[in-house]
């Protein structure tokens, strides 16, 4: 009998208990595995300029096709990193096939490409966060300016001084600092002049109503605009229709990301994309011309 038959069959006859009491041991020890065999791969979303359809950045996003499991979500195992004492390998190999990308891309369309790596607050806080991050770039051979780590609000609110000054140092070099899903935390606006970033992306949360409260779209306009002043990029997360992607430009938003544009998907299929320039599926933005 195969594992995956003697897990079935126990799932089967104990419920969904044999999951819970299975994976946390066995997804960690499987997720070692995998990041030894360098099994772990990304795929990129884009990030496009409402305005001109070009994709300006990509945010990678770490994908794990478990042998017998299918595909983990993110979310499963990064935390299971976390608790297992793996996160900064997985961050590391994350931040090293984000980059190796970026160049592909690059390369592919002729021009520089923003690249976002998703940060947990466990690696942040770790021991030398800072020197392992710009010792990835360098050994890929990748200017620090083009990396975006994207960190949630949360953990910027959470941590300790060792990892703000982690973030400080990592800016000082260049790299730019995302408040990742903005809008699910605390979300204070009377301290977005302190918080140490460039950009802002502002969680799917903020799009459910957006099309139909009036107080929704005055709030993020003004939260458009108090941006602006304060030079911060804001990148609305999860756009999914062509009336959301309007409505966001027409409240003052730039940039965006969703399924409206694009997928997460492969940079072999990302980098077949003419000049990284993305035409939605009833858009009217023509291809540009060579
Ligand atoms: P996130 O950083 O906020 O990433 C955006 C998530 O939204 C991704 O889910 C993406 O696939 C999904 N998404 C993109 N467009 C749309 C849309 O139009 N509609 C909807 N409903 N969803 C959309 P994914 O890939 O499952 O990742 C989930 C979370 O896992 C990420 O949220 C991030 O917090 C975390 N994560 C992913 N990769 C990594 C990683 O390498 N390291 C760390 N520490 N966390 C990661
Ligand atoms: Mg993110
Ligand atoms: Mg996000
Ligand atoms: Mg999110």
């Amino acid at each position: 009998r195969t594992d995956a038959a003697l897990y079935a069959a126990k799932a089967a006859g104990r419920g969904r208990t044999v999951l819970s009491e299975r994976q946390p041991h066995r997804l960690v020890d499987d997720l070692a595995a995998a990041l030894a065999a360098r099994a772990l791969h990304v795929e990129l979303q884009p990030v496009v300029d409402l305005a001109s359809g070009a994709v300006t950045g990509v945010e990678a996003l770490a994908r794990w096709d478990h042998p017998r499991l299918g595909r983990v979500p993110p979310a499963d195992f990064v935390t299971a990193a976390e608790d297992g004492g793996l996160i900064d390998d997985l961050g590391a190999a994350v931040l090293a096939l984000a980059c190796a990308d970026g160049r592909v891309l690059e390369t592919a369309w002729g021009r520089q490409v923003l690249l976002g790596v998703n940060v947990s607050g466990h690696e942040l806080v770790g021991q030398g966060y800072a020197d392992r991050v710009l010792r990835v770039l360098q050994d890929a051979g990748r200017p620090a300016d083009r990396l975006v780590l994207e960190v949630t609000e949360s953990v910027v609110e959470a941590s300790g001084p060792a990892a703000q000054r982690a973030l400080t140092t990592l800016r000082e070099h260049g790299v730019r600092i995302a408040i990742d899903d903005f809008g699910t935390g605390f979300s204070s606006l009377s301290r977005l002049d302190e918080l140490p970033a460039d950009l802002l992306k502002l969680d799917r949360a903020f799009l459910t109503t957006l099309t139909t409260s009036p107080r929704r779209q005055v709030l993020v306009r003004e939260l458009l605009h108090l941006c602006e002043e304060l030079d911060i990029v804001v990148v609305a997360e999860g756009v999914e229709t062509a009336e959301q992607a309007s409505l966001l430009q027409e409240l003052g938003c730039r940039a965006a990301q969703g399924y409206r544009f694009a997928p997460p998907q492969p940079v072999a299929e990302l980098a077949r994309v003419p000049w990284g320039h993305l035409v939605p599926p009833s858009g009217s933005a023509p291809p540009p011309r060579a």
